[in-house]
């Protein structure tokens, strides 16, 4: 995971301290040594992660934070603060100025690389809902940008898996402010719990009295059901080896006894919020692929998707030896529709009509807008003689009722033409069987349009 992290600190030995560390990791590191200096570099979006000392000159850390956190071109960068020891106030005011963690000094190794790594992996998901944001923000969809990265991380459901009573009470305590908390004291059940429930974390303590936390966390891991949930562990300052282990098979973060509340917080919240960032990602590819294969208008399929699924539906009813028929349903005089009530009603008229077609087909049957008012309904397993009956109707259904534009003001005569073809032999094709429906509904309109015409073939 190569990400760039900006250092900043005053003292130079800190500096070049945690660079060397970061370097040996692979990761890039730039470095300040004042504020203003960091802030310059973070709008340059020279930077993935901030480790910001608190003690500065002239502007300390609290002041940088808040500034990066209040800047629109750098509120998305994770900033951890580097606080001393025995100043935990500077942890409470770290997240007032909007801090995503903290790094007590003098750092840890496991601790700054763990650290580190859980924000690379947020700002990694937040820089793709952004660009994409961007990109809805060229079509149009305003304060995308803004909605991609203002996820709090708070009202989150919180499986822990701790138990000894006074740790686990200790816990919930502090979580049940911003979250929903379940507690398990049994390990054997919690990874049923985890696989039947959504949750947003799970917090597991390595001390469990009969189990291996670690076994717990790596049974979480290798179920499908549960692979993407957030996993934080709670050890004892001794159990270094064991984190380490740990963080290898996938654990996202750890927590430390005895436990800082703000700490708790703040790392909670990360994993609720690159949890919930991955999740709109994944909803995002869905919609691009489903935007792939629909017509915007009428949300039917489109004709792309149309043609590649044919050529499928063509070749399984042959080798099924199943009939297949297909429409294609003109409208007619659909141009003095535009030209009489302008395009929008025009537009009306469209949506109407495949709603009408959405009523009267089978779910297994294939509707699309084939290009401007003509629309194509592939039928599986129908001959031609129930595929004329489903077209009358379809006719029917568009010549009774009159159509509704202008937002109902207005009310519009429209009818149809319809050509139909049916599977025939074994060199027909998509291709061929969409040709001889349109020769058929050329006939209808040249024999006065409203009509059903089956091809003869
Ligand atoms: P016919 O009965 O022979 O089918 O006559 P027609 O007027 O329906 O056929 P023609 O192909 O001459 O005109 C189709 C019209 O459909 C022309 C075009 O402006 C209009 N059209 C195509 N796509 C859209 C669209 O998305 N919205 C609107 N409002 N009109 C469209
Ligand atoms: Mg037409
Ligand atoms: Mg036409």
């Amino acid at each position: 995971m190569t990400a760039r992290v900006l250092v900043v600190d005053d003292i130079p030995a800190n500096v070049k301290l945690l660079e060397a560390r970061l370097t040996a990791e692979y990761f890039d590191v730039t470095t300040a040594m004042s504020g203003p200096e960091a802030l310059e570099i973070c709008e340059r979006a020279q930077c993935d992660i901030v480790l910001l000392d608190v003690m500065m000159p002239g502007m300390d850390g609290f002041e940088v934070c808040r500034r990066l956190k209040a800047n629109p071109l750098t509120h998305h960068i994770p900033v951890v603060m580097v606080t001393a020891l025995d100043q935990p106030a500077d942890r409470v005011q770290g997240l007032e100025a909007g801090a995503d963690d903290f790094l007590t000094k003098p750092v840890s190794d496991i601790a700054l690389i763990s650290r580190v790594r859980s924000l690379v992996r947020l700002k990694m998901v937040t820089d793709e809902l952004r660009m994409r944001a961007v990109t809805s923000r060229e079509i149009g969809i305003m304060d995308a940008e803004l909605q991609a990265v203002s996820e709090t991380g708070r009202g989150g459901r919180i499986l822990l898996v701790d138990d000894r009573r006074s740790s686990y009470e200790r816990i919930a305590g502090i979580l049940t402010a911003e979250h929903t908390v379940d507690v398990e004291t049994n390990p054997q059940e919690a990874v049923f719990h985890a696989a039947e429930n959504d949750y947003d974390v799970l917090i597991v303590s390595l001390g469990l009295e009969n189990f291996d936390g670690l076994r717990l966390c790596s049974q979480v891991r290798s179920l499908d059901r549960t692979r993407g949930t957030p996993i934080l562990m709670v050890a004892e300052a001794e159990e270094g080896a064991r984190l380490l282990r740990g963080l290898e098979i996938g654990v996202n973060d750890y927590l430390v006894r005895p436990l800082d509340k703000n700490e708790l917080l703040a790392r909670v919240r990360t994993q609720i919020r690159r949890k919930r960032y991955s999740a709109r990602l994944r909803d995002n590819v869905q919609l691009s692929m489903e935007m792939a294969i629909t017509d915007a208008l009428t949300g039917l399929h489109n004709r792309r998707y149309m043609e590649t699924h044919l050529a499928t539906l063509v070749e399984q009813a042959a080798a099924r030896g199943k009939p297949l028929s297909l429409l294609i349903l003109d409208i007619d005089y659909f141009k003095s529709v535009n030209d009489t009530h302008g395009h929008d009603a025009g537009d009306d008229v469209l949506r109407e009509f495949a709603t009408r077609i959405r009523k009267s087909i089978r779910g297994i049957d294939l509707a699309c807008r084939y290009g401007g008012e003509e629309f194509v309904i592939v039928m599986p397993e129908t001959d031609m003689a129930v595929a004329a009956l489903v077209a009358e109707r379809i006719r029917r259904k568009v010549a009774s009722e009159p159509f509704r534009i202008e937002q109902g003001v207005k009310s519009l005569d429209v009818t149809i033409s319809i050509g139909l073809a049916a599977l025939a032999g074994r060199e027909d094709t998509g291709a061929t069987l969409l040709k001889r429906a349109d020769q058929a509904l050329y006939r209808a309109k040249r024999d006065g349009r409203n009509r059903v015409v089956a091809d003869a073939a």
